[in-house]
């Protein structure tokens, strides 16, 4: 998969890429990145990206000309460059401007993304972008929350860390990127429903669904660790590592047992006490069991708490 990003600033990511997972990806070639600076695409002395608002106000703007004339001379692999608008689908290419006003960037876009084979990542600066580009250029708009950045860099790295670590071999062990947060749930797993599309469409569907079955499929399911629950939309459960206590506190009893069915039941429970804990709003789109709704009425009201 590749990655285009228009920035002013393209050492900003020299930390970002030259660390960890997104490095190792890069030197197997599993992800290309490649960076273009706007500033070399304009046609001053003075290398001038930005202008007044129309209208007056505080700020510059970013100009749409050196962000158009950039991505019309993106060439690529075999030289293929960027497709038609109309076409971009298609050629399973998307063209995103980063922004505070856009649509909110989830876990479910990042599986979206990882099934495309080039994403250009466009970075605003100032009080933003021409809304030019935005309306006759990018595919979409992505914020990575709802915060203001000085610059769409940073969330450009966000979105292109989280979606490399979802494509096939960048994680040392694939089911890493599964059995975490916001993952999909037993009965997606089981259906072997990962969403690259060698695997499967499911990437498509960006909201996890309602299910109602009374166990999670996986329990029947050869595919997936005994000890592991698929997320279906929560929150992870706790880990533990070495020691088995540390500064006082020992690791829970119940992980240290070797009863697999004692620990994935453990582990969903967790997982479901600290949604409901850090992100209630995450359970309504959740895939729950009768077991999880029965466990979660146990649970005290985390507003009553307070
Ligand atoms: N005037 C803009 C507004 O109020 O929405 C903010 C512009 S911000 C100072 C400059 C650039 O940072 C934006 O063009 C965008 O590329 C990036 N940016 C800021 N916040 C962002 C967010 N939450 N997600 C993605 N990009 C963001």
């Amino acid at each position: 998969m590749r990655f285009d990003i228009l920035t002013l600033f393209p050492k900003f990511f020299s930390g970002p890429l030259d660390h960890g997972i997104l490095s190792r990806a890069i030197a197997t070639g599993a992800v290309e990145v490649a960076m273009h600076d706007l500033r070399d695409f304009t046609h001053d002395r003075h290398r001038t990206v930005d202008d007044r608002p129309f209208g007056g106000g505080e700020g510059m703007v970013l100009k749409a000309q050196p962000i158009f004339e950039c991505v019309e001379t993106l060439g690529g692999p075999a030289g293929v460059g960027i497709a038609a608008k109309a076409d971009r689908d298609l050629a399973r290419q998307s063209i995103i401007l980063l922004s505070a006003q856009g649509k909110r960037f989830t876990q479910a876009t990042a599986h979206r993304l990882a099934a495309l084979e080039r994403v250009v990542l466009i970075c605003g600066r100032y009080e933003g972008v021409d809304e030019r580009v935005g309306e006759l250029l990018a595919d979409e708009e992505l914020s990575i929350g709802d915060y203001v950045l000085s610059g769409g860099e940073l969330a450009a790295a966000v979105v292109l860390d989280a979606t490399a670590r979802l494509l096939p071999g960048v994680l040392g062990h694939a089911d890493s990127s599964r059995y975490e947060s916001f993952g999909l749930s037993d009965a997606d797993l089981a259906g072997e429903s990962d969403c690259h599309p060698e695997r499967s469409a499911q990437c498509a569907v960006e909201e996890p669904v309602l299910s109602l079955s009374k166990e999670p499929a996986s329990v029947k399911s050869p595919g997936v660790p005994r000890s592991t629950h698929g997320a279906g939309g929560l929150l992870d459960y706790p880990h533990y590592t070495r020691p088995a206590e540390f500064r006082g506190v020992p690791i829970p009893e119940v992980l240290a047992g070797g009863d697999h069915a004692a620990i994935r039941r453990w582990r969903r429970q967790m997982a479901l006490a600290k949604t409901l804990r850090n992100r209630p709003d995450l359970l309504a789109n959740a895939t729950l069991s009768d077991n999880d709704r029965e466990f979660l009425a146990t649970l005290a009201d985390p507003i009553s708490d307070r």
